[in-house]
């Protein structure tokens, strides 16, 4: 049941004296990087003057502005020859953001992920089909090489190009995959046109979805669809990728590794810690890592923590699922709104099918939401006055839940764009 059991179950004050050992390698790590070195040195802050997360509390938070600016080297605390290999983030809107690893590191983040996947039950039986994609992404890498660890057989296919997909989950009778949670939806679909069911006439078990925001209601559709465990997986390239945090079996938060990651979760705004339950931002410090030691990262991702110990006796501390980024919610009339609130309603709806998009207009300088849904298309059938009423049903769940009354259109199956990455679920064309 456990990869390594006892840091898994280590009783906490081992756990916190181990946390302090790592943080202080790290902050000497930190103190050889440009960065923090003129940092710690404009605080007048010496090494040895942090020992704990309260002394580290201290030091300002590092955001994603500070990597970009660090760039290329800033955070590099090893001489390069020590570096084999870097993962850098999409970098779309200007300079991009890149992370260095040892070959310890690379050691490290393997047996993280490793962990993570022997904790929801991969073995060295199973088919692995990872459907990430590859390169600078670490979706792809990160999990491979846990998976590889635990001499699961591991398919390396990449993403998209469905038709192979479901070739190779045939031919293989893949048993575990890793997929985007919108893909997961969408290929199903795509099963289906091909006269398969996605339950029984394929052998997925388990399935680690993640790397985008996803509701409960998401992850039973996969679940129901596949016949198979979904599991949350949660991770960012600043902080290695993948393993960062991952659900057990009981499915109920994902244990942060904290022998890996010092977490805190604070009000975005204030930056003060949040209560246990209060939704805030993710910040994580890096203390198993030593090319790339970053200090109190902002994730711009929001969770709140579960302090009830878990069944399973892991002591590392839960978080709840990621509830969106605090750059990804949207202002309708002044609400504020996250794209995941929709998701959820929708896909706790049967008749609602496997894409949606939400499209954001200023007509006569008024804010209009609009939210076009595919439905399954035997609905289309029917009768119109039906199809009217499940459309004020939509409307009206949306609206107890964003307290903004949207638009609904629906629309038929395969209508909506999709993506080969992360789902883009919001157009917003206002121009303000
Ligand atoms: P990018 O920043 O370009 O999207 P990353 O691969 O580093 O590239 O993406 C990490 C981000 O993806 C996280 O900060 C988070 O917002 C999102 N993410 C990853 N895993 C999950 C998950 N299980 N649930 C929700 N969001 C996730
Ligand atoms: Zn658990």
């Amino acid at each position: 049941m456990y990869w390594e059991k006892d840091l898994e179950i280590m009783p906490r004050e081992e756990l916190v004296k181990l946390q302090r050992e790592r943080l202080h390698k790290t902050i000497l790590q930190a103190a050889k990087t440009p960065f923090y070195r003129k940092q710690f040195a404009k605080l007048h802050i010496t090494p040895e003057s942090i020992q704990t997360l309260e002394d580290l509390q201290n030091l300002p938070f590092t955001t994603k502005e500070d990597l970009r600016q660090g760039f290329p080297f800033k955070f590099l605390a090893v001489p390069l020859e020590e570096v084999v290999r870097l993962h850098s983030s999409s970098g779309t809107t200007g300079v991009p953001t890149v992370i260095y690893h040892s070959a310890e590191d690379l050691d490290r983040w393997t047996n993280q992920v490793a962990r993570c996947l022997y904790m929801v039950g991969v073995r060295k039986t199973d088919v692995f089909q990872n459907m990430m994609s590859y390169g600078l992404f670490t979706g792809g890498l990160g999990m491979h090489y846990g998976a590889e660890r635990l001499g699961a057989l591991t398919i390396p296919i990449g993403a998209g190009n469905s038709k192979r997909q479901i070739w190779f989950l045939q031919f293989f009778k893949t048993t575990a995959a890793h997929i985007l949670p919108s893909y997961a939806l969408l290929l199903a679909n795509l099963i289906k046109s091909e006269g398969l069911d996605p339950k029984k006439d394929l052998n997925l078990r388990i399935m680690l979805i993640g790397a985008e925001p996803h509701s409960e209601e998401t992850r039973q559709r996969i679940e129901e669809l596949y016949g198979a465990k979904a599991y949350n997986s949660y991770g960012l390239s600043e902080m290695n990728g993948p393993g960062v945090a991952f659900e057990c079996p009981y499915q109920n938060g994902m244990h942060l590794w904290e022998d890996y990651y010092l977490l805190e979760i604070v009000n975005p705004q204030t930056g003060e810690p949040c209560a246990s339950g209060e939704v805030g931002e993710i910040v994580l410090t890096t203390i198993y890592r030593d090319a790339t030691p970053i200090l109190r990262y902002r994730t711009r991702d929001l969770a709140s923590f579960i302090d009830e110990p878990c069944p399973c006796g892991r002591t590392h501390r839960r978080i709840s699922r990621i509830q969106g980024r605090s750059d990804d919610m949207f202002i309708v009339r002044g609400v504020n709104i996250f794209p995941i609130q929709v998701e959820k309603v929708l896909m706790g709806i049967p008749e609602v099918g496997t894409n949606y998009r939400i499209v954001l207009e200023r007509e006569d300088y008024r804010d209009v939401m609009r939210v076009e849904v595919e439905i399954k298309s035997e609905l289309f059938l029917g009768d119109l006055q039906k199809l009217e009423r499940l459309r004020e049903r939509i409307q009206s769940e949306l609206r107890s839940e964003i307290l903004v009354t949207p638009e609904v259109s629906l629309v038929e199956p395969g209508t909506l764009p999709t993506q080969e990455g992360k789902a883009q679920r919001v157009l917003d064309q206002r121009k303000f």
